[in-house]
């Protein structure tokens, strides 16, 4: 059920120029949160940011009681958050939305570019809990987008692209030899990213059958579903992004 909780925070690391992840204490214990769903970050002292802004779930560490949320400067919200430091107060909303499934299998596969990493790491955490090693495959331009490699290899098989050769393979994730097989061996893909990259991923998908599971993120204001800002069409029809997704199996949507 979700909350509405204070958290204190513990650290703001930046990890390139437009990226940082926060780490954050609650007042109380972390709710139950399932890899997928998102947090409302309530943004104080800023004319312009009476909307909470919507960031995806980066990490929990339940032992520690920490969350973490990794984000992209994009404007003023975000901006302000990427000001944050250590004992300053945020106030969130949480969880939110749905979340991915979590498979039975390690031969699934995990694209995150862009800011769209950020529900990977703790989808594989999630995987990795049921004793799988997932393949994590992370997309960016170039190699200072990438970041926190580490943290992934804890988890799973990790391999990079850039779109400059900077790190890893030169290219877009779809031009990595993961997603180039004939006959992939892969039960599930998951994508989160910029729409070209998980249309490409989902394209992998629909050519070998593979149920493919992506997050969107959508503009979206209240975060749970009583705006009606971040509809999607659907082959339920009309479905909310902040309360039915943010993961929607592409065979349900009308890409
Ligand atoms: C479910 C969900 C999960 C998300 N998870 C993350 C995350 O983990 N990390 C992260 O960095 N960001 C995430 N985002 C995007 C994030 O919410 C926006 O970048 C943020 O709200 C922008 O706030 P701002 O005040 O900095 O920028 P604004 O001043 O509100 O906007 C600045 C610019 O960014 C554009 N913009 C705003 N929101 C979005 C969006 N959702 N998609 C594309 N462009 C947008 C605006 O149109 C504008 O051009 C997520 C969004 C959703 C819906």
């Amino acid at each position: 059920m979700k909350q509405i909780i204070d958290f204190t925070v513990v650290s703001n690391k930046t990890l390139n120029h437009e990226h940082f992840v926060l780490e954050l204490k609650p007042d109380k214990p972390l709710p139950e949160i399932s890899a997928g769903q998102f947090v409302e970050v309530r943004v104080d002292g800023s004319e312009n940011t009476m909307l909470r802004r919507p960031i995806s779930v980066h990490d929990v560490d339940y032992d520690k009681n920490i969350l973490s949320l990794f984000i992209k400067k994009v404007g003023e919200g975000t901006r302000h958050l990427s000001e944050l430091t250590e004992g300053d107060n945020l106030n969130l909303i949480l969880p939110l939305g749905n979340g991915f499934t979590i498979p039975d299998s390690s031969n699934v596969l995990l694209v995150g570019g862009g800011c769209g990493v950020a529900p990977m790491l703790y989808l594989a955490r999630k995987i990795a809990e049921k004793g799988l090693r997932p393949f994590i495959l992370l997309g960016g331009k170039t190699k200072t987008d990438i970041s926190g490699i580490a943290a992934y290899q804890a988890f799973g098989k990790v391999a990079i692209t850039t779109e400059d050769g900077s790190e890893g393979e030169k290219g877009f994730v779809s031009d990595h030899p993961w997603m180039k097989q004939e006959t992939p061996d892969f039960k599930l893909l998951y994508a989160c990213g910029p729409e070209p990259m998980m249309k490409a991923v989902n394209d992998f998908g629909k050519k070998h059958e593979i149920d493919t599971e992506v997050s969107l993120e959508h503009t979206m204001a209240c975060g749970f579903g009583a705006c009606l800002t971040c509809v999607v069409d659907t082959t339920k029809g009309h479905q909310l992004t902040c309360k039915d997704g943010p993961v929607f199996n592409t065979k349900e949507l009308k890409w």
